[in-house]
């Protein structure tokens, strides 16, 4: 049984830690917490125990009656991996402390894929984190850009990706952010960064991105123009999505014909926050034109990443070296479909 730590409980941070303790080769060891909120009460009442990772803090949970079992330096001596999910640039700061403390680590898409040295995906390079003492997983984007490219780039070869993403302006818990009226191209220029963070894990596939904020906190969505080299039908796509793990065609015509619906749809899955970890694809999207693939699909940002980051677990910590049985042995263990 691997040693899991979670630096950072917050959005992602607390998701990896319920998808470890669902796995039965890992477990979680403790979690880190700066502040004593409600979601350091809840972290204690599922069982994980909380190290400080500003020890100077210490008093304020004191006050607050939440146990603190150390410092984040007592944590790095029981684990194998750190999964680091601080916000975005915090993660690589981290990495010398890490590497001091002989543990290995996971970071966020927030990161650099240049600080860190390597970047995961588990369909795209499962394969180049096995053993390896820093990974980074993908964004969120990124990811749902991977898991339908990979099983089209399979079957038809792909010579060109173009992809707009209307992405959501804040997290459903960020009260902070924005938009709330207005829609922001974000970046203003294109490309957007997210070709080149596919580019890190599907190297030398070409692809252009832009992307926009709009005032919505559910889902990202995605709009992706697909030259093929072959000639394929729309039903062989279809037909290869919906055997690919992690991503779900889905139906406007049953209802399922916005990002709100399918959160609606997740909800009814009984999913703990409601979460969706596949990638769900608009069928009626599906058509080809000239030999170019039109699609659109939605992400759920919250959580797409977080099977992701148990895989990367298994390889870095050579529990698992084939991507097909870590995913699915991950996918088993959190009840994901598709
Ligand atoms: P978050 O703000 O929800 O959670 C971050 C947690 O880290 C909070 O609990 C915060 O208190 C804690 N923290 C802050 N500074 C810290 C420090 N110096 N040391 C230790 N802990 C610290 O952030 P998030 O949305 O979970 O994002 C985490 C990472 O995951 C980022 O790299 C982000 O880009 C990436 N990511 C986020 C999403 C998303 O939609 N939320 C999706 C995919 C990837």
């Amino acid at each position: 049984m691997k040693a899991v730590g979670i630096n950072g409980y917050g959005t992602i941070g607390k998701r990896v830690a319920d998808a470890v303790s669902a796995q039965d080769d890992m477990k979680i060891v403790g979690v880190t917490k700066r502040t004593p909120n409600f979601e350091a009460k809840r972290a204690v009442e599922l069982g994980y125990d909380i190290y400080m990772s500003a020890p100077d803090r210490e008093n304020l949970f004191e006050e607050a009656d939440i146990p603190v079992k150390g410092t984040i330096n007592d944590l790095y001596d029981k684990v194998d991996v750190i999964v680091d999910c601080t916000p975005g640039g915090v993660g690589a700061k981290n990495m010398a402390d890490y590497e001091k403390a002989g543990v290995k680590g996971i970071f966020q898409g927030g990161e650099k894929h240049d600080q860190i040295g390597r970047s995961f995906n588990s369909f795209s390079n499962f394969k180049e984190s096995v053993g390896a003492d820093f990974t980074r997983v993908v964004s969120c984007n990124t990811t749902g850009l991977c898991r339908t490219l990979n099983p089209i780039k399979e079957l038809a070869g792909i010579n060109k990706v173009r992809a707009v993403m209307v992405r959501r302006g804040a997290d459903p818990g960020q009260v902070n952010k924005g938009p709330i009226n207005s829609i922001v191209p974000n970046p203003p220029t294109v490309p957007s960064h997210h070709g080149p963070d596919v580019q890190t894990v599907m190297k030398g596939l070409k692809i252009t991105t832009m992307a926009i904020l709009v005032p919505t906190t559910l889902m990202h969505q995605h709009n992706l123009m697909v030259e093929l080299d072959s000639s394929v039908s729309v039903d062989d796509v279809l037909d290869v999505l919906e055997k690919t793990p992690r991503v779900i065609p889905v139906e406007a015509s049953s209802g399922l014909g916005s990002t709100a619906e399918i959160m609606e749809f997740a909800k009814d899955l009984g999913r703990p926050r409601g979460d969706l970890f596949e990638i769900a694809v608009w069928k009626e999207s599906l058509n080809i034109v000239d030999n170019e693939l039109f699609y659109m699909q939605a992400i759920h940002q919250e959580s797409d990443v977080v099977p992701e980051n148990v895989d990367a677990i298994r390889a870095m910590l050579e529990m698992e070296t084939d991507p097909q049985k870590s995913i699915a042995k991950t996918n088993k263990n959190m009840g994901i479909i598709g």
